[in-house]
């Protein structure tokens, strides 16, 4: 698992073993129709529509080079080089040098939903030991804003009194959600929206929460309530990337601006009632990937739980790295470069 996640992470070409370096929009059904399907008819022709692929990190850098040096230059930075534990034949452990954390970076954002995975996951599970009640995946959308910024603060001040009302309390024990946007080039706006895992005590239908929703947004009812049967899959939905990597090439200059100058800390989660405890570290060190990696334990000098060779520390490049994670091996080369 950690191995798919890091030659994911480090995949600078459209696909890595097969799979869009950007997972596609894991929205429910119904949402993804209602989104899409909307988003599309605003904004492409058929033809478009099949021509738009996904950004590399390459295309990203290009366009913020014409709008932001100081970004681009980070971003071209990050991930270039990797410090690798290995003992030559056998890799243990890898992370890059250099990270820039920002949510538009293909391999940021590729990690930080790999981390925040597994541990929302970990601690849903736990609370999960305890209370009793359903899991259910929760959509609650807005209407679209002309910025960012204040489509998330609409959003986050409905929420915020959403889950104040009775009816609210009456049905979820417990909730947990990120917020996700996307851009229609047509309207030039954004459609902010929020995903919640709940943990539901009471039944609560669809049109009911859409009726509450509209009572504290004025103007927007589409909501989105199903039962998650799979957790892992149901965490994977809300710990995926906050906006589609295509809206970044179809957004004008300024919009663009906005996404990557938008503030380090804006708070993309929420949580609370009894999964208060899922709390995320947004802003985790670069070693912090290999925290669930069996391996995090070892360092230099230690042996080689595979072949017993004494492990060494070595700094790669980007594209060494994907190579050495192809092969889930050194190559030789590096092993003598270094010494
Ligand atoms: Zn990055
Ligand atoms: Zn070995």
């Amino acid at each position: 698992m950690n191995q798919l996640s890091l030659s994911r992470n480090t995949s600078d070409s459209l696909k890595t073993n097969g799979k869009p370096a950007f997972a596609p929009s894991l929205d429910t059904v119904q949402q993804v129709d209602i989104n899409e399907r909307e988003f599309r008819r605003a904004s492409q022709s058929k033809s478009e529509r099949w021509t738009l692929r996904t950004p590399t990190k390459r295309d990203i850098v290009d366009r913020l080079e014409r709008v932001s040096a100081d970004d681009a230059l980070r971003l071209k930075n990050c991930c270039s080089a990797f410090r690798v534990l290995t003992c030559g034949e056998h890799t243990l452990r890898s992370y890059p040098t250099f990270r820039c954390k920002k949510l538009f970076c293909p391999d940021c954002a590729a990690e930080r939903a790999t981390r925040l995975g597994n541990q929302t996951e970990a601690k849903i599970r736990e609370v999960m030991k305890t209370t009793k009640g359903r899991l259910c995946f929760l959509t609650l959308t807005t209407k679209n804003a002309a910025t960012l910024d204040g489509g998330l603060v609409k959003l986050k001040k409905s929420f915020a009194n959403f889950k104040r009302k009775k009816v609210f309390k009456k049905h979820i024990k417990g909730y947990f959600g990120a917020f996700e946007y996307t851009f229609n080039p047509k309207t030039n706006d954004f459609h902010v929206h929020l995903h919640l895992i709940v943990l539901r005590g009471k039944f609560w239908n669809q049109s009911d929460i859409s009726d509450a929703w509209r009572d504290v947004t004025g103007d927007s009812f589409i909501v989105d309530i199903r039962e998650i049967k799979n957790t892992h899959k149901g965490v994977k939905e809300v710990c995926k990337y906050p906006m589609k990597p295509t809206d970044l090439m179809t957004m004008p200059d300024d919009k663009f601006l906005e996404v990557v100058k938008m503030k380090k800390g804006t708070r993309m989660f929420v949580s609370g009632g009894c999964f208060y405890n899922v709390k995320l570290d947004d802003d985790a060190d670069e070693t912090d990937e290999n925290v669930f990696s069996q391996f995090a334990e070892l360092t230099e000098g230690d042996a080689c739980p595979f072949c017993k060779q004494e492990l060494f520390d070595v700094l790669v490049d980007r594209r060494q790295h994907i190579g050495l994670h192809e092969l889930n091996a050194m190559p030789n080369i590096v092993k003598n470069n270094s010494s």
